[in-house]
């Protein structure tokens, strides 16, 4: 039993009204807290439901419990608001006390103050307590309630857990399954961290009244700059101007301190210099502001912090620091507080970035294509908010149509790539992924990590999250502009070229292949009704070529023919400047611009990149000035399309897992290594050997005599009896390329030899040897794991061998992996035929390789401080396979629980 995990940190999290709690275990100087609670802030009716009886002792029993010192098997928490100040109060309670008889079994109990009933504290307080039950083992809660106790059943009926109920009498018992893998509970805790979110965020994005905090009166300076922008933008509600040195800034009425306004504003944009930020923050805190927007740069660690604790002391949601400021084009609140050179127009793109410059661009140019910014949040050092508050924000915006993220690190990636997979199903969300190798960055360690995910792979991860990913600004605008004003193409890929001049028909062909796209012949009936409708010398074949004679109402006709043809799931028009009268595409724009299928346009002598063409009824078309551009544009809209197709696959769970086992050698190896390290050969075998991944048969032997003895004996079920004997020393990394690989050993000579030989070439440094069997030839795969910085945990195969750093044959999935992304994983790297039958050869045994996967995706999901597997080879034949060269690096940082909902720790900076 594993209840002696220790006690949890304490942890911030959002209650329903949106406002910071703090989740901490109880200590003895809790007491008079515990007992108040439950003597003072609960009715004698609550009072009762909680303790079936009216008792005098009762709290003061209830309080000596929870707040005794530690004890195996018991845990109790608390939830408190405004932590360490002097209104600090307890909002509730929860426990578990671990069955004496039954170790798998914890019996809880929950009391909630009077005055916080159905602010959600109570079941964040009972989430957090099912996390730390996890980790300490446990399997099941036990719950005992009044049968009229309806608010507390109905808490445990919503929790989204496995929940039974046994009726006796006028009480009811409890059962709740702590099930891992419940999809269901994840599903129901992002639900209520959305809405949490969401109400936490109104402050912010939806204030009523607004403080500046540092304007000075120097016209320029950024905070003098905010207010202006703030003024003109004519904010609906109140706005207020701090400067202790002046009168009045702007015209504006300046209050000396936060303290003396003559309101509670919701938001505060803080711009005074770095080392009075700290103290704003407490003022603003103090005085009930709900939001911060701090500008200012340069805070050192210490007040970094200091800023952080007041944000979450006093239940104030922060964006920054460092960062160009937020808007909100919303009618209803009209903000634009932030001091870039542009303003923001009222419109559909929600838009978040990380770098002020990389903003004000992005909404320029929304602004010019007409798309304009819904809210406009530039996060700067993301302290608190970050993407993924944004992209919760907007899916319950009615106003945002787009998602727009320019970040360049994700904080939590597990929760990013599960909000992003989420929003996705409701609107495009797009990204810039420059390809800069965030795993490549702490890749120095390990080739595994630096070769984890090149640019290709990275937008297949992007692409499985439903996340349109492009490779710069340019392309993201030039997307977005096709995914906001055309229907989705169908799933195919297939597209029409149609241009007024062959050789822009060919460009645009090419442009279309190389984005991935096909151009299919068209069908002859349809290749015939084009020809009717174009000039003579036009060719119906695809591209098709209208020359420059066409007119506007033939060109027409031949768009609508394909598009309504069903060959395709696209047109691209192509059209060169002629001065042949009338503008070809006129006729078009006649009719609505919302067919079936999207269209995109390009002319080449468009000066913007990409712009709109309004059609008559108001409708538009995406017009682009170069061929890729457009082709680009269609791919990305292609694949959303594939993804919104596809049917969410089951996750499979193998037989036969020992978790409890892993973790303990885990925690044992972080014990001996605080600071992480790669497995010795040994521990790597227990490790993998409980996850049942098939490691072939490795005995650990530290002189001669053992080496041989053991290579006698595995030499019995060595591929033509034969053996294999490796060197190791902590630290190498390819063994083969130093000769420390000795395959084919046959006979007691030969192993001696070999040894003698390790032990000549190798000397002081080699500290044992590892016997295998000799594998049964096969194809020599790579199978892996890797904590990707963006992604979360990723499962990757491909080819594998010592040539596999050569050819770099490895595609990448997102853990967990379901039964269709195993299927596409395998078949994904260019060398997977050779594992299905190639020329002749007997395939190779898909079925375990699934299996492999299938668990290597459950071990990167259940052991976040494993960084990376690296399994190379895995020998692959027709009667099976065998892993027989295992590399597996740990780290202390646990990867944040996605059950668990807490707010945001300041980055740890030897992280970066
Ligand atoms: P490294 O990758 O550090 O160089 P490996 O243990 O992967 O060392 O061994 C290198 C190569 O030796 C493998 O790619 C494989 O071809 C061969 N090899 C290693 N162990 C065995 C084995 N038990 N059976 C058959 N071949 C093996
Ligand atoms: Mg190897």
């Amino acid at each position: 039993m594993a209840t002696t995990a220790s006690p949890p940190a304490a942890a911030e999290a959002l209650l329903t009204d949106g406002s910071t709690v703090t989740i901490r275990p109880l200590r003895p100087g809790d007491h008079l807290a515990v007992l108040d609670l439950h003597a003072k802030r609960m009715s004698p009716g609550n009072q009762r439901l909680r303790f079936f009886a009216m008792s005098r002792r009762a709290p003061e029993a209830s309080a000596d419990r929870l707040c005794a010192p530690v004890r195996e098997g018991f845990l109790a928490l608390g939830a408190f608001s405004a932590i360490g100040l002097p209104e600090e109060q307890l909002l509730g309670v929860v426990e578990y006390d671990v069955d004496a008889q039954r170790p798998m079994v914890a019996e809880i109990a929950v009391a909630v103050a009077d005055d916080r009933h159905h602010q959600g504290v109570g079941t964040l307080l009972i989430e957090h307590l099912v996390h730390a039950a996890r980790n300490a083992g446990l399997l099941i809660f036990e719950a005992d309630a009044l049968a009229e106790n309806q608010v507390m059943l109905k808490v445990f009926a919503a929790l989204g857990l496995r929940v039974e109920r046994h009726h006796t009498g006028p009480e009811v018992r409890v059962v709740v399954w702590l099930d891992e893998s419940a999809e269901e509970y994840l599903t129901t805790v992002d639900e209520r961290a959305r809405s949490a979110d969401v109400a936490s965020l109104l402050p912010l994005l939806m204030p009523r009244s607004i403080a500046v905090v540092g304007v000075s009166a120097r016209p320029g300076s950024v905070g003098h700059t905010v207010l202006v922008k703030i003024r003109q933008g004519h904010f609906e509600g109140p706005v207020w101007a701090v400067n202790p040195h002046a009168e009045t800034v702007a015209g504006l009425a300046c209050y000396p301190s936060v303290g003396q306004l003559p309101g509670v504003p919701d938001l505060a944009v803080v711009a005074v210099p770095a080392d009075r930020v700290p103290d704003v923050a407490v003022d603003c805190g103090r005085l009930g502001v709900r939001a911060l927007v701090v500008l200012t740069s340069g805070l050192d660690r210490h007040q970094s912090e200091r800023l952080l604790d007041a944000c979450r002391r006093h239940s104030m949601r922060l964006v920054g620091p460092n960062c160009l400021g937020i808007a909100q084009t919303d009618p209803a609140v009209r903000l634009d507080a932030q001091f870039g050179a542009v303003v923001a127009a009222a419109g559909s793109a929600g838009v978040a970035v990380q770098s002020g410059g990389v903003g004000i661009a992005l909404m320029e140019r929304l602004n010019a294509l007409g798309i304009g910014v819904s809210s406009f949040v530039s996060l700067g050092d993301k302290y608190d908010v970050s993407g993924n508050d944004l992209l919760q924000w907007w899916e319950n915006d009615q106003r945002t149509r787009l998602a727009i993220l320019h970040l360049e690190s994700f904080g939590s990636p597990r929760a990013f790539a599960r909000t992003a997979r989420r929003v996705a199903r409701t609107m495009p969300v797009l990204t810039v992924d420059a390809g800069r190798s965030a795993a490549g960055r702490r890749g120095a360690a390990s080739h595994t990590a630096a070769a984890a995910t090149p640019t290709v792979t990275r937008q297949a991860l992007f692409a499985q999250a439903g996340i349109t990913a492009t490779s710069g600004i340019g392309e993201l605008l030039e997307a977005a502009a096709l995914l906001h004003s055309q229907p989705l193409p169908g799933i195919s890929g297939k597209v029409a070229v149609i241009s007024n001049a062959g050789g822009i028909g060919v460009l645009a062909a090419d442009a279309c292949a190389e984005a991935g796209l096909v151009l299919p012949e068209l069908p002859a009936p349809l290749m015939q009704r084009l020809i009717a409708e174009l000039p003579q010398g036009s060719s119906a074949a695809n591209p098709v070529d209208t020359t420059a004679a066409v007119d506007a109402q033939a060109l027409a006709a031949a768009v609508d023919l394909l598009v309504e043809s069903g060959t395709v799931d696209a047109v691209l028009l192509c059209l060169a400047p002629t001065a042949l009268g009338t503008d070809p595409v006129q006729e078009l724009l006649a009719a609505p611009a919302r067919r079936t299928r999207p269209i995109a346009v390009v002319r080449l002598d468009q000066r913007t990149p990409v712009d709109y063409l309004t059609t008559h009824d108001g409708g538009r078309l995406p017009c682009y000035a170069d061929p890729q551009s457009a082709a680009r544009a269609l791919a990305h809209a292609a694949d959303r399309a594939r993804w919104l197709a596809e049917v969410p696959a089951a996750v499979p769970r193998p037989e036969g897992i020992d978790r409890d086992a892993a973790e303990a050698m885990v925690a044992g190896f972080l014990s001996r290594h605080p600071e992480g390290g790669w497995l010795d050969p040994e521990v790597t075998a227990q490790l993998l050997h409980s996850y049942r991944i098939p490691l072939a048969t490795s005995v650990w032997a530290t002189g001669e005599h053992d080496a041989v003895e053991a290579a006698g004996r595995l030499a019995l079920t060595g591929h033509e009896h034969r053996v294999v004997l490796k060197a190791y020393w902590p630290g190498q990394v390819h063994k083969s390329d130093l000769g420390a690989v000795r395959t084919g050993l046959h006979g007691r000579d030969a192993v001696r030899d070999a040894y003698r030989g390790f032990v000549r070439d190798f000397g002081e440094r080699l500290t044992g040897v590892v016997v295998q069997p000799q594998a049964t030839p096969g194809t020599e795969l790579f199978a892996g794991m890797v904590q990707d910085q963006v992604f979360g945990p990723l499962v990757l195969f491909g080819m594998g061998g010592t040539a596999v750093d050569l050819l770099d044959d490895r595609a990448a999935r997102l853990a967990p992996l379901s039964t269709v992304d195993i299927r596409t994983l395998l078949t994904s790297p260019h060398g997977s035929p050779l594992l299905f039958g190639y020329r002749g050869a007997p395939p190779a045994d898909l079925d375990a390789l699934e299996d492999l996967l299938a668990r290597l995706s459950v071990l990167a999901t259940d052991l976040p401080q494993l960084t990376d597997i690296d399994l190379n080879p895995v020998i692959a034949s027709k009667d099976g396979i065998t892993c027989v060269d295992a590399r597996l690096r740990l780290e202390p940082r646990p990867a944040p629980d996605p059950y668990l909902r807490r707010l945001r720790r300041l980055p740890d900076p030897t992280q970066e």
